[in-house]
């Protein structure tokens, strides 16, 4: 049986005008699912936003408001669901085919599109419609990097018309530190791991 936590509800405004409503706590130390819901009226606003040339610059958006809700599977497992519930466009310091820099307002969550092509510089001449990169759902190491040095609790990727990404600050999980040499087991026989291909694009 599921149930939602109602210990507290905390309602705040910022400057901003943006806000949050988080109903329940998620228990401490439960193993958490998370699922990001986009409203109908976001939706619609984004879809029709959405273009499909392949010569385009990222788009940004700032999360105006949001609720956040905890609900409670059992003891041990908790569900939180993000709805979105209003965008306002970002403020853009500069925009590519493969970037957009920007900055919404501390506490105020961020989404930025990924667009229907695929670049090999940031010049749109090099853009063509569809490719390997087209409709890329996957946040890049700086999406994730600039998720954890705000500090917010999401982000999210719009990579088509009604498709989007949510991405947390625990899906970017540092690696373990290093242990000295000679210390610990050895891991004899393995081959060393390969190391993961540079990706091309700084999306
Ligand atoms: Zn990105």
């Amino acid at each position: 049986m599921t149930g939602f936590l109602t210990e507290y509800q905390l309602r705040r405004w910022t400057a901003h005008a943006f806000w949050l409503t988080l109903v329940g706590a998620p228990a401490c130390g439960a193993q958490t699912v998370r699922f990001g819901d986009v409203s109908d009226s976001v939706r619609s606003v984004l879809g029709a936003s959405w273009r499909d040339d392949s010569t385009q610059s990222e788009r940004a958006y700032c999360v105006r408001r949001a609720r956040i809700v905890a609900r409670v599977i059992s003891p041990t497992k908790v569900d939180s669901i993000y709805d979105i519930l209003e965008v306002r466009p970002a403020h853009v310091v500069a925009a590519s085919p493969n970037h957009v820099e920007f900055e919404c307002a501390q506490g105020t969550p961020e989404l930025h599109t990924h667009t229907p092509a695929t670049c090999y510089a940031d010049d749109p001449q090099w853009c063509t419609k569809g490719g390997p990169d087209a409709y890329s759902c996957q946040p890049s190491r700086a999406d994730y990097e600039k998720l954890v040095d705000r500090g917010d609790p999401f982000a999210i990727i719009q990579c088509d018309r009604v498709a989007f990404r949510f991405y947390y600050p625990s899906d970017y999980v540092a690696p373990a530190r290093a242990r000295p040499p000679g210390s610990g087991r050895r891991e004899s026989g393995r081959r060393p791991s390969p190391q993961p291909v540079s990706p091309r694009r700084l999306r």
